[in-house]
């Protein structure tokens, strides 16, 4: 399969070519045309797959297609959860490459460095949201973050954020989130927690293993 295939904005494609990419891998190619009808999804897949692409590219695209006044204040619509600094930080990168030829505006925040840049970030506005939970949580507390305006909710590697004691964490935060959104969960293993957590937050998901 060709990404022409997939319906991807001109923008999205000439920045996908640019970074070298010549076709969707497996994961890319049945959850873009997922994610791009506003299903909910389960991808149990692990790094290396392309699974970043896999949400990065369709969540840019919905994004974009609603921000059609560049000059309304950014609202954080999509919030990306990562378990570590590193995975956290690698998805920013995915942002800025595939997005680069869009007005969309991300950031990534993280515990065990100052605040302050991250909040001065926040109060320029952004789309896009990439947290840690601990770091997030600090940050709602202190009222630098909104998370009432949230269409679409990643949660990667949600696996990994349960074995590192993030349930109670991940659990706060979706409280904070609009009932009515799309949600994506990724996930190498399958353990009963993991299942019970993509049971309750899930709406009738596309699954998709790789
Ligand atoms: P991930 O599984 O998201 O960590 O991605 C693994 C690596 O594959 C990253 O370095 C990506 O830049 C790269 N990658 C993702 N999708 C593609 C693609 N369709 N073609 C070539 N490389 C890709």
């Amino acid at each position: 399969m060709k990404f022409e295939e997939l319906n991807i904005i001109t923008p999205i494609m000439k920045a996908l070519k640019a970074e070298g990419y010549e076709a969707p891998t497996p994961i890319q190619e049945r959850a873009i045309p997922a994610v791009l009808k506003g299903r909910d999804l389960l991808g149990c897949a692990q790094t290396g797959t392309g699974k970043t692409a896999a949400f990065s590219i369709p969540l840019l695209q919905i994004l974009s297609r609603e921000r059609i006044n560049e000059r309304a204040p950014r609202t954080i619509r999509a919030l990306i959860l990562a378990p570590t600094r590193e995975l956290a930080l690698q998805t920013g990168e995915n942002l800025r490459a595939y997005g680069k030829y869009l007005g969309i505006k991300h950031t990534v925040i993280f515990g065990g460095v100052s605040q302050d840049a991250q909040t001065r970030a926040m109060k320029a506005g952004v789309d896009i949201l990439v947290a840690t939970p601990g770091r997030l949580l600090d940050l709602m507390g202190q009222g630098y973050v909104r998370l009432d305006h949230i269409k679409l909710l990643v949660l990667d590697e949600a696996d990994r954020m349960l074995d590192m004691g993030f349930a109670h964490d991940m659990k706060r935060i979706l409280a904070k989130l609009p009932a009515a959104k799309q949600t994506l969960l990724f996930s190498a293993t399958m353990p009963p927690e993991m299942k019970a957590m993509a049971g309750a937050i899930l709406s009738n998901p596309v699954k998709i293993e790789v």
